[in-house]
């Protein structure tokens, strides 16, 4: 099935909004293996719209359009398709019927400009919108389907799923593209890479083709798998298989295949032991604090979170020795552990975790450049401290550190030895 999808509205041709609605419909086309060949964001003019629609008419199975279904002079989507298609727009009394009845639930009378949203071209089916008032459209021609949706998200997203459920999968016999996300912390792209590809490039031509790509953001390398497979039921087994193998040859540095960001992995290993952890944070300024409380359930494992500055805090908060500070400065192995063992001691948990850096950009020296943050894990049988030199300004630097610190605690609960040591012992 080949797919088009359009974004209507003059506002995302600015530089002020984007048009989100596009990735959610391809990334629910693809589960049901439609090919998203082409999309588009169209202005608020009917005649450019309908060129566009015109031509999309020529090769696409299925044309989405999401937005310019309102009842405003500028929402042009429907008089735009209806002279694509050559077809009368008449007014559909059963469409102004809802909108009446849902404007007089709310204690107000209809304003005559909706009469618009209730026009529809001739053959058209109406698709019921629950959360808004402009309803959507389907029309068929030839072997081209089209789909109108209205532009919110909160109004989109329901009404395509029950066009995807009632129409669209029906028609593509589970037939699609199924995929897997393995997540990565702690090592190079390259690096991943390198190990990664020997095993995937072989995948591109087996009985259930899965292709890869991989993607880096901060902190973080995500293996994209995509089976293309009859059914879901296939397209699980070959991404369960393909997943472990590549478990088995990157270790312990994938961290979830099932999509879940670190700071659930992290809080689902604490609850499953039993563990809980108290935080001292220095650089992060409570950001790790911060995304651990992220995951709902979290005071199930998370005792407290102390932002501790300045010097004086350390020593009057985390009882860090004002000495030790004075001897190695305030960024420096010794004190974060003396941190971590500090809050870990007040709070009396499993586990502390102490944070501090140069967030920059200022305060960076020749032997503490900007981007210097020592981190310390401390757990019942087994401690962890280690300086990283992370790149970039100081969010990227917060966000690293916050994100290094989760991981290091990864490993100390699951007691496995850290990502580097493991890709080094190979
Ligand atoms: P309405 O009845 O609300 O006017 P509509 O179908 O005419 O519905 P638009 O006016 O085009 O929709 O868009 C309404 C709002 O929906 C926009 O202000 C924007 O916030 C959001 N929106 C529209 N299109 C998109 C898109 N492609 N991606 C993300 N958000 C969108
Ligand atoms: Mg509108």
């Amino acid at each position: 099935m080949k797919a088009c999808i359009l974004a209507v509205g003059s506002e995302m041709l600015t530089p002020f909004r984007v048009d989100t609605n596009s990735l959610y419909v391809t990334e629910r086309l693809n589960a049901i293996g439609g090919d998203v060949r082409l999309k588009a964001i169209v202005g608020d003019d009917v005649g450019e719209l309908a060129a566009v629609v015109e031509s999309a008419l020529g090769w696409a199975d299925l044309i989405v359009i999401t937005g310019g279904l309102g009842p405003t002079e500028d929402d042009v989507t429907r008089d735009a398709v209806a002279r694509a298609l050559s077809l009368p727009l008449a007014l559909d009394e059963s469409i102004v019927e809802r909108l009446r009845d849902r404007f007089a639930r709310r204690g107000m009378t209809m304003p005559d400009i909706n009469r618009r949203q209730a026009m529809v071209p001739s053959g058209a089916v109406v698709l019921p919108n629950p959360n808004g008032t402009a309803p959507g459209l389907w029309i068929e021609r030839g072997r081209t389907a089209i789909a109108l949706l209205p532009g919110p998200p909160r109004e989109m997203k329901p009404m395509l799923e029950t066009l995807v459920a009632e129409r669209l999968a029906p028609n593509a016999g589970g037939r699609g593209l199924f995929r897997r996300v393995l997540k990565i912390t702690g090592r190079a792209e390259s690096d991943v890479d390198a190990q990664a590809q020997p095993v995937y490039g072989k995948w591109t031509s087996g009985p259930v083709p899965i292709s890869t790509t991989i993607l880096a953001v901060l902190g973080q390398i995500e293996l994209h798998l995509t089976a293309d497979a009859a059914s879901e039921r296939e397209a699980g087994a070959a991404l369960d298989a393909a997943a472990a193998e590549l478990r088995a040859v990157l270790g312990p540095s994938v961290y979830s295949s099932d999509g879940r960001n670190l700071e659930a992995v992290v809080g689902d290993l604490l609850r499953e032991r039993g563990l809980t952890i108290a935080v001292a944070e220095s650089c992060t300024g409570g950001l790790l604090a911060s995304r651990l409380t992220d995951v709902p359930g979290s005071s199930d494992y998370v005792e407290r979170g102390v932002v501790c500055y300045s010097n004086r805090s350390k020593t009057e908060l985390v009882g860090v020795p004002e000495e030790l500070i004075r001897e190695h400065g305030a960024v420096s192995e010794p004190v974060a552990r003396a941190m971590a063992d500090g809050v870990r001691e007040r709070a009396g948990t499993s586990i502390g975790i102490g944070v501090t850096g140069i967030a920059g950009p200022g305060g960076g020296t020749p032997q503490k450049p900007v981007g210097t943050v020592a981190i310390a894990v401390v757990a019942d049988d087994e401690a962890r401290v280690r300086t990283f030199q992370f790149i970039g300004g100081r969010e990227m630097v917060k966000f690293q550190a916050a994100q290094s610190a989760l991981n290091m605690t990864r490993l100390v609960v699951m007691k496995a030895p850290a990502a580097r040591e493991w890709a080094e012992r190979r």
